[in-house]
């Protein structure tokens, strides 16, 4: 199965936006393909979000749902509880239409968060010390694979989803198929470690895409038969799960009070609090943490693009009429413990002299090389060296570098070319030139060196030459046009071409008028006419070779037109 996200290469402009916006830099450059490394992803959905060719796709789950309800007698839908955020029709309209898709039943998912909470609960009074909720799988990756410490402190509760699905089962059977959906696409890769418990996570965005599918053939006399609202039973409090601080809000009153409670979201905050996790020394604390920001109601595939305080106002509005739930009275270990183990991601532990060489490597030999501009996508020159060790960057990455590369081959190209080039601005003034132009208009009586050249920048095209109207008529038009000048007593050829649409134009001079170009010009004229000659030569010959063929082939239907004998063909 291919991973819940994956970069179509194709489509990839090599931007490096999503290594720029990636928090974990979880992005491989290869080939100039920006590729997720899959093994560093902590699914939060980021680069999806802001690739501009949207080459970083979500993995369609529709139709594995679609095959799962062909082959299940009966199939659940987990709906996260951010739906009341997200879905402005209500909820009976919703499970309607869920059901009219094949579906046998919807249930919470906050039934799940119910169940976490519950024993998240019982855990704390039993004094299991400082503890990391584990409801957001994003986070669950993030502290794996990156602050392993901070992970030793992750509860070991199951997720709500997980927690649900098991739940499910219990309750109506083990063949029964579960589809979770909801707005996250880290559920997609927690759901894929659990295929016994939620055989499919679809995002809200492919739920509402395969209802709009079916919008015109669900029946209606089908939805208003079947009010069944949501199965077993509606949730209580947990429906708050999706909004930061939700968790520690449905814990309620029953919450330990030794405890103290705190709540972040968001990539960037959570990672500073689990790199600077140690140094909080308190004993009993819990800590709820979600990476998207302000909660799931927030997460990436949506299925919405109204405003954040929006969508929290309306899950409010839901949460507020919920009671709290007195159904659950079975919470067998099974249900709720965690079994999804996620490997520490190892590399990045070089020595001064490694990173040093890398940096070298790249070009970034002086102070002023270093310029930390963030152009390859990493904060520091230091963490893209780390990532060219890491074989995740590509030395092509850096701007400055491929800059000042391609500005060293145009410097020399122009310093070394046998002729006068000049380039102007829009307002005809000189960006560059070279020596040989000065030579040409200038006629400075000394070698002009790079500090003349310097000078002459910004200056006037019109100070070195009588007319400049071929650089404004190409100012605009994009192809090259060819002038004759004649400039005391001097008669140059100039090639004028443009550079960039009304900003930047340039020219080659050559003096046709000198030795060496005209004893050139007079090879060229040469070999011209010997190829002139040569083509008469061919076509004369071809015009004979064609006179005879046809001269044969009308005098052999002449013999074939007679009656056989009458001719005896030699
Ligand atoms: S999903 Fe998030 S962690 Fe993974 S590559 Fe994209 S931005 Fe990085
Ligand atoms: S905050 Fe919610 S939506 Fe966002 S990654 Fe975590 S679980 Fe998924």
């Amino acid at each position: 199965m291919i991973p819940a996200i994956y970069t179509e290469k194709t489509q990839c402009r090599d931007c490096y936006k999503c290594v720029r916006h990636c928090p974990v830099k979880a992005i491989r450059v290869e080939e100039s393909s920006a590729t997720v490394d899959h093994d560093l992803c902590i699914f939060c959905g980021r680069c999806v979000d802001v690739c501009p060719a949207g080459a970083k796709k979500v993995r369609n789950d529709i139709p594995r749902a679609k095959q799962l309800l062909s082959i299940r007698e009966k199939v659940y839908v987990s709906l996260a509880p951010s739906y009341a955020a997200v879905f402005t029709d209500g909820e009976q309209v919703l499970i309607d239409k869920l059901k009219s898709l094949g579906f046998t039943g919807v249930s919470e998912t906050a039934i799940g968060a119910e169940i976490v909470s519950l024993e998240q609960k019982r855990q704390l009074h039993n004094g299991s010390g400082a503890c990391i909720s584990s409801a957001c799988p994003s986070v669950r990756l993030l502290a794996q694979r990156y602050f392993p410490d901070a992970a030793k402190k992750i509860s070991g509760i199951t997720s709500p989803m997980i927690a649900h699905g098991r739940y499910l089962r219990r309750l109506y059977g083990e063949d029964i198929g579960v589809v979770f959906i909801g707005p996250c696409i880290a559920k997609k890769t927690e759901a894929d470690q659990y295929p016994d418990t939620v055989d499919v996570a679809l995002t809200f965005k492919e739920a509402a895409a395969w209802i709009g599918e079916c919008d015109g053939t669900i029946k209606a006399d089908r939805i208003s038969a079947e009010k069944t609202g949501f199965v077993p039973f509606k949730a209580g409090k947990a429906s708050l799960y999706p909004v930061d601080g939700g968790m520690i809000r449905s814990m309620g009153n029953s919450a330990p009070e030794n405890y103290r409670y705190f709540h972040q979201s968001g990539t960037a905050q959570l990672m500073d609090t689990l790199r600077h996790f140690s140094e909080i020394d308190e004993e009993n604390y819990f800590l709820e943490l979600m990476t998207c920001e302000g909660g799931c109601i927030n997460g990436p595939v949506s299925h919405t693009d109204e405003a954040s305080i929006t969508r929290r106002a309306r899950l409010f509005d839901t949460w507020e009429q919920r009671e709290s739930c007195s159904s659950l009275d079975f919470l067998p270990a099974d249900l709720i413990d965690s079994c999804w183990n996620i490997p520490v991601t190892p590399g990045g532990a070089y020595t001064h002299e490694e990173i040093e060489d890398a940096l070298n490597a790249l070009g970034k030999i002086s102070r002023e090389d270093r310029k930390n501009c963030g152009g390859c996508g990493y904060p520091t020159c230091e963490e893209f060296a780390r990532a060219f060790l890491d074989g995740k960057a590509e030395k092509e990455m850096c701007v400055t570098e491929m800059r000042k590369i391609a500005q060293n081959k145009v410097t020399a190209l122009l310093h070394t070319i046998p002729m006068g080039v000049v380039i102007a601005d829009e307002k005809m003034h000189i960006v560059e030139c070279n020596r040989n132009f000065l030579d040409l208009f200038a006629q400075i009586p000394f070698e002009p060196d790079l500090e003349v050249l310097k000078r002459v920048e910004g200056k006037s095209l019109s100070s070195f030459l009588p007319k400049t109207d071929a650089f404004r008529t190409l100012l605009e038009r994009s192809e090259t046009m060819e002038k004759i000048i004649q400039i005391d007593g001097k008669v140059m050829r100039g090639n004028f071409f443009q550079i960039q649409k009304g900003r930047l134009v340039g020219a080659v001079f050559q003096d046709i008028t000198a030795p060496a170009v005209k004893r050139e010009m007079v090879v060229k004229k040469a070999e011209e006419v010997i190829r002139k000659n040569l083509e008469s030569v061919q076509q004369i010959a071809g015009l004979l070779g064609e006179n005879a063929a046809e001269t044969e082939i009308i005098l052999n239907s002449l013999i074939d037109s007679f009656e056989p004998g009458e001719f005896r063909r030699s």
